[in-house]
């Protein structure tokens, strides 16, 4: 295919994009409510070209199927804001956040291996990415909500210099950094369901004893990115405050539901004062990047008792990031059963 064809593909893709969207939401009410939703089209747009299993229509799938069921206009809609340099380096190094401020000037063809390309827009769209999860933390620590969903986001393979992973900027380090250096809440609750290990949350904060960090995830001897083994359990003064689960390939809800009280237990022996939710969709059953057998259900509970958690320790504060997920209907799944449980509708 050359590279015209290319492009008139995305540019439809694009388009049907902001034609469906805001008419979708029109049937959202205005007002405020405890949950802030970070759906838009610079957001949609954080995904790669021909075919690439994160494409750009992921957060339009979630979004149908949130509409129908009626979680959306239960929600605050806020648009994402791209984020400034200083905040990127919060976590990032700042050479990394040059490096893919030129990418596409510079022609390169891939910011990492292999698996994360440079795409048309790339800073920008990273950057919002970054920027909606920094608005979705103002929010909450101003009192204008009490807890977020962003289905483009939860970039937790992105290392603090380097992509990873589909990942460029990772939001959720962004997110960490800025709770400690701009509101000073140091200890911060970490849930990663999503099919992969957590690496570039878990590695830069292996040794920080604030990060109470928790990931189930499918063995990593099986999946990339092989990492998470349950003797990874932090370093030094850290050690104890990281809990790694490994599932087997084809273990489901059952397997799930079996380990979930050691994570409940593990942010009950910490009491974190904030949580972060990394809510990935690959786990269920089908995706075609990995063999868990997840079904929705698995979301539910956990979206369902991590509110329990944070009413208990953290005054409600949640902020749950999309993650993976390369199933277009079991995303939209997935991210509404988590929607519902932060809506408080199961
Ligand atoms: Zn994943």
């Amino acid at each position: 295919m050359n590279h015209t064809r290319r492009a008139l593909i995305r540019t439809s893709a694009a388009t049907a994009l902001l034609v469906t969207l805001p008419r979708m939401l029109q049937t959202v009410q205005a007002g405020d409510t405890n949950v802030n939703l970070y759906v838009d089209d610079n957001l949609a747009a954080y995904g790669f070209p021909d075919g690439h299993p994160l494409g750009i229509d992921r957060q339009g799938a979630f979004l149908r199927e949130a509409v129908r069921r009626g979680l959306v206009a239960r929600t605050t809609q806020r648009a994402a804001r791209e984020a400034l340099r200083e905040e990127l380096i919060r976590f990032h190094r700042d050479d990394y956040v040059q490096l893919v401020f030129t990418a596409e000037t510079r022609g390169l063809a891939l910011l990492d291996d292999g698996d994360t390309p440079v795409f048309p827009g790339v800073y920008r769209a990273s950057a919002h990415v970054v920027g909606a999860a920094l608005d979705g933390l103002s929010q909450v620590m101003d009192g204008h909500c009490l807890r977020s969903l962003q289905p483009i986001g939860g970039l937790h393979h992105a290392g603090r210099g380097h992509a990873a992973g589909f990942c460029v900027f990772n939001d959720l380090g962004v997110v960490i950094e800025t709770l400690r250096r701009v509101y000073g809440v140091s200890r911060v609750g970490y849930l990663d369901i999503d099919v992969h290990h957590g690496d570039g949350v878990f590695y830069p904060f292996e040794d920080d004893p604030d990060l109470i960090f928790a990931d189930i995830h499918q063995d990593g001897r099986t999946l990339y990115p092989g990492t998470g083994r349950e003797y990874e359990t932090g370093k030094g003064r850290a050690e104890g405050t990281k809990l790694n689960i490994e599932l087997p390939p084809f273990a489901g809800d059952a397997e799930f539901m079996e380990a979930w009280p050691r994570i409940e237990a593990h942010f009950e022996a910490f009491q974190p004062e904030f949580f972060i939710f990394q809510c990935g969709a690959d786990g269920l059953k089908g995706d075609p990047l990995a063999q868990l057998q997840y079904s929705p259900a698995t979301h539910a509970h956990a979206a369902q008792r991590l509110v329990m958690l944070a009413d208990k320790f953290a005054k409600g504060r949640i902020m749950a990031f999309g993650g993976g997920g390369y199933d277009r209907t079991n995303l939209a799944h997935a991210w509404s059963a988590v929607l519902a449980g932060l809506t408080g509708e199961i």
